[in-house]
């Protein structure tokens, strides 16, 4: 992962979620040992049959906090193993993650910690009560956000009573609500199915997606673009997805190396490809309003796995297709 000031770069101005795919996707060529590559990377570890957990795992715990919630790690070792080492496709992956165990629970939660079948994700328990509540929970939740919103108001010297602020703090906690409605989206959901066995192998890229998405530790929006390419392994996933995984995260607390990194993993998982790039580009209000106050300033972040990790000239590939080393 890298990070990097780039002073001096226009900050774009809105342009559609433009997706451009490079190739078409029409030769045949078997090759998937791809899951074999990674059983590699990641090094010995707790359990959990799937060798591609632990690369993730590893991977998370190398370049992040640990996790913070139980959910967020590894599942104990099932007591039967689902997967076959052979037929590593990212349908049966998919499906495995649904299917109800012998034991009779329901598997929700991908072998990595990185992402989450069933939306109830990262990082904390609320994020499943969220969304299990019904319409009378939902009720106090608003409640409580609109009460916390009117102290907020008060506090910086308003009149949460005048005319103009009434119906703020409601509107201020549905917003608030809908900028982190990805804790409330899971990646099954959004690929539905949408995997392809194409026997494609050259790169996809979609790039220019906008983002928007909120500092965790300011709780003001980022915002920027995220260029995605990964190299398939025969299975493309349908292009519109990738857009919406990138959303999904985005609409969550995040910090932007994170947000990188799990769109990464997320596609990585889902769809077993030979490698993912992905990189954003952004602009911080915490950055631009307060603080430095450095206006033209955007941050970019880069998390590459697979074939994009070992092949300097696969990343600069993807890098000039999406013109980052242009500028
Ligand atoms: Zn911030």
């Amino acid at each position: 992962m890298v990070q990097f000031e780039h002073p001096p770069t226009d900050s774009e101005g809105p342009a559609g979620s433009s997706a451009s795919a490079n190739g078409d996707s029409t030769k045949k060529d078997r090759k998937s040992k791809h899951s074999k590559k990674r059983a590699a990377e990641g090094s010995k570890s707790l359990n959990n049959g799937s060798s591609h957990g632990h690369a993730l795992a590893e991977r998370r715990s190398s370049v992040s906090k640990p996790a913070r919630d139980f959910r967020d790690m590894p599942e104990p070792p099932p007591k039967k193993k689902k997967k076959t080492k052979s037929s590593s496709s990212s349908q049966t992956a998919v499906a495995a993650a649904a299917t109800p165990t012998e034991t009779g629970e329901v598997s929700t939660r991908s072998p990595s910690p990185v992402i989450d079948f069933d939306g109830l994700s990262r990082p904390s328990l609320g994020t499943r009560e969220r969304l299990d509540e019904n319409a009378q929970q939902k009720e106090e939740r608003l409640a409580r956000m609109k009460g916390a919103v009117r102290t907020l108001l008060e506090c910086v010297g308003e009149d949460p009573d005048r005319e103009g602020l009434l119906a703020t703090p409601e509107r201020y906690a549905k917003a608030m609500l809908f900028f982190t409605k990805g804790y409330q989206e899971n990646v099954r959901d959004i690929v539905n199915g949408a995997i392809f066995q194409e026997g494609h192998n050259e790169m996809v890229i979609v790039k220019d997606i906008e983002v928007f998405s909120m500092c965790e530790h300011h709780l003001v929006p980022f915002t920027g673009k995220m260029h995605i390419g990964y190299i398939p392994s025969n299975a493309v996933i349908g292009i519109s997805k990738l857009p919406r995984i990138a959303e999904m995260f985005a609409r969550r607390l995040q910090i932007q190396e994170r947000l990188t990194r799990e769109v990464a993993n997320a596609i990585m998982e889902i769809l077993k490809p030979q490698g993912v790039h992905v990189v954003m580009e952004s602009s911080h209000l915490c950055m631009v309003m307060r603080g430095v106050e450095k206006t033209s300033s955007s941050t970019i972040t880069s998390c590459v796995l697979g074939c994009f990790e070992r092949k300097e000239k696969t990343r600069n590939e993807f890098l000039s297709l999406i013109g980052v080393n242009r500028r």
